[in-house]
């Protein structure tokens, strides 16, 4: 009844809320609903099955992966498919769908152990831990322990994680259920140390493993190899997703670890993870001025990493946007933890509110670049028919909203 009544005011506020045109209003709903009850993240989620998804990147597209394979057990999986990622948006997903037996949310790398507790979740799955953009790598040590705390004490729950981030390792084998994935880690800057004695790291073609001590990379129940996923029954199938990308593979197959918890077969599953083409904006081509704009966001060093593995070959040209307003962190020191040296050969258009800071690194790497005002005036300056655009939160956010808003 509480929980019913802060609901219905919350979904009140939302609507209020879009009215006015701030925003879909899925936050505010849930910021008065828990105003009026505290505890209502928790009535929400009784008698519901729930996924949390955690990491640094990847949260977004594969809460929506996940979705998509348990849509094959229900008509209704309640989602916070925006990434309103912290308590009020996941409290305001629930209460929009309260006869969803499902579950699948999002949840920001530092609320992990809050919601966990309040969901009592059946999966967790965590992705990877690296250097945020306004955070560095120290921090993530502190999240990765707090990780293993909340885990050690839901004795119940299934922990999907990837083997190949060490830290993420870490933080997963102090749960009692553990499904082990190798999804793969291409950025290993902020993974050079064990984290149970300190000592290096060792890599080869096995993996990783301690040189000190007895940590090591877990044996894997489920593989990403190359554009095939290899399950837990040792079939080999081909992804073939729409969505493009080394990172949107890993994704989909701790995506069909989950889904395999909930019982629901890859065969039934791959199909509609190929089915997914857009992720908030992401991924789709756009008509714009006779040319066709893909939009990728990348807010940290390793989603750069990403978003250039997912360009069109060279010579296509890309469009990099950077801002430094309060959700893209302040500093743009991490600019430089990238290594632009790929993007050589290219046509390079650099935009942004921080576009400058961009410019002097590319510089550093010899990358030749132009500086522009804006989308528009990178898309008349090319000479094909296609740019991609990457750009970290709030310059993705704009150049969005001047593209109009696509899903
Ligand atoms: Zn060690």
């Amino acid at each position: 009844m509480r929980a019913r009544l802060a609901t219905t005011l919350g979904g009140a506020a939302g609507t209020m809320s879009r009215l006015a045109g701030r925003g879909d209003g899925s936050v505010i709903g849930g910021v008065i609903g828990l105003r009026v009850e505290p505890d209502l993240l928790s009535l929400l989620s009784v008698d519901r099955q729930i996924v949390l998804v955690t990491g640094t990147n990847g949260k977004t597209t594969t809460t929506r992966l996940i979705t998509a394979a348990l849509g094959a057990l229900a008509q209704d999986v309640a989602t916070n498919a925006f990434g309103a990622n912290m308590e009020a948006g996941l409290a305001a997903a629930l209460g929009k769908a309260p006869d969803a037996p499902l579950a699948v949310l999002e949840v920001d790398e530092r609320y992990l152990p809050r919601v966990l507790k309040a969901t009592k979740a059946r999966v967790v799955t965590l992705l990877n831990l690296s250097r945020d953009q306004m955070d560095r790598a120290a921090e993530i040590w502190l999240v990765a322990r707090r990780w293993r705390e909340a885990l050690a004490a839901a004795p119940d729950c299934w922990v999907v994680a990837n083997a190949d981030d060490p830290l993420i390792t870490w933080a997963a084998s102090s749960a009692r259920n553990v499904i082990w994935v190798a999804g793969g880690q291409r950025w290993q800057e902020d993974s050079w140390c064990c984290a149970v004695c300190g000592s290096h790291l060792m890599r080869d073609e096995l993996g990783w493993r301690c040189g000190e001590c007895s940590f090591r990379r877990p044996a894997t129940r489920w593989v990403l190899e190359g554009g095939s996923v290899i399950d837990s029954a040792g079939r080999i199938s081909d992804l073939s997703l729409t969505l493009p990308g080394r990172a949107n593979r890993s994704n989909a197959v701790m995506a069909l670890a989950v889904a395999e918890v909930f019982g629901v077969d890859p065969a039934h599953a791959l199909p509609r993870l190929r089915e997914v083409t857009s992720v908030a904006g992401r991924y789709t081509r756009l008509e714009r001025r006779g040319r066709q704009v893909r939009l990728l966001l990348a807010k940290n060093p390793a989603g750069w990493l990403e978003a250039f593995d997912v360009l069109e070959p060279a010579p296509g040209p890309v469009l990099l946007a950077v801002n430094a307003q309060g959700p893209d962190g302040k500093d743009t020191s991490w600019l430089w933890d990238v290594d632009y040296r790929v993007l050589r050969g290219r046509p390079v258009f650099v935009a942004g509110e921080r576009r400058l800071d961009l410019a002097v690194r590319l510089e550093a790497d010899m990358v030749a670049f132009d500086l522009v005002d804006g989308v528009d005036n990178a898309v008349d300056q090319v000479s094909g028919t296609s740019l991609d655009v990457i750009a970290n939160y709030t310059a993705f956010q704009q150049i969005r909203v001047t593209l109009g808003r696509a899903e």
